[in-house]
């Protein structure tokens, strides 16, 4: 896994803590589908694929179809999933998994798995999935688009990390429902520093 893939093992580095690793398994997180977990941003970003199974035979689901909502995934009454298949990555792409941990529990306030391919000096495919900002992890398809065959400049980088930024912090007061006039004072300088990612783990394909 380290030498194939190891975004996705420096990712479960980052799960909890050393006992809660070496119980917990990927089937169960993913399966369970809890919105805070590290491995469906993962599975996301590098597009794997589930085995289901059943007494009446098996099914595969791409990640991207196989969480639905809050704790709940497509696995049906009977069905088990048995196999989680990640594909390499391609050569001349990196990947990299970001986390702003809970302090308490370990689990991602927010994590960012981004994978990308270079086509010379652009970027050529981009995948990002997301964990933590919503009631499952989901794929931020709006900034795959905004970057996917666009040049690498800086500019382009620091206005999408700006509008995503901008929307952790209206969702962060809204969920809270916080007076406006307390927002700015207090609270969006909090808001910016809860996005500011502690650990990282960067890896390249070559
Ligand atoms: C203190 C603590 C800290 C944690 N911190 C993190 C963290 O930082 N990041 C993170 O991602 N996770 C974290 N977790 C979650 C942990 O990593 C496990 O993913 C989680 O506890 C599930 O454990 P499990 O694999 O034993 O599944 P179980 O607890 O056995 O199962 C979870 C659910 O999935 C179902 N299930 C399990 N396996 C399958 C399967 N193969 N097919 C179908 N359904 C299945 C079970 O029926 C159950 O409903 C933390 C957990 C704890 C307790």
């Amino acid at each position: 896994m380290r030498a194939k893939l190891p975004m996705l093992a420096e990712c479960a580095a980052l799960i909890g803590d050393i006992q809660v690793r070496n119980r917990g398994t990927i089937g169960g997180s993913l399966a369970h589908a809890d919105p805070a977990a590290d491995y469906p941003a993962a599975a996301l970003a590098l597009e794997a694929e589930m085995t289901l199974e059943s007494s009446s035979g098996s099914r595969a689901v791409k990640a991207a179809d196989f969480f639905l909502e809050l704790l709940t995934t497509v696995v049906k009454p009977g069905e088990i999933l048995t196999r989680a298949s990640f594909a390499p990555l391609a050569a001349g792409t990196g990947a990299v998994y970001l986390k702003h941990r809970h302090p308490a529990s370990g689990f991602a306030t927010v994590g960012v798995a981004a994978v990308v391919t270079l086509k010379g000096a652009n970027f050529d495919q981009v995948r990002v999935g997301i964990t933590g900002l919503g009631a499952k992890a989901f794929r931020a398809s709006g900034v795959e688009r905004a970057l996917a065959g666009k040049g690498r400049g800086r500019d382009r980088r620091s206005r999408l990390a700006g509008g995503i930024r901008r929307r952790r912090e209206r969702r962060y007061l809204r969920v809270r429902r916080i007076p406006r006039r307390t927002r700015s004072r207090v609270h969006e300088p909090r808001a910016r520093a809860g996005v500011r990612p502690r650990e990282s783990t960067a890896s390249l394909a070559t």
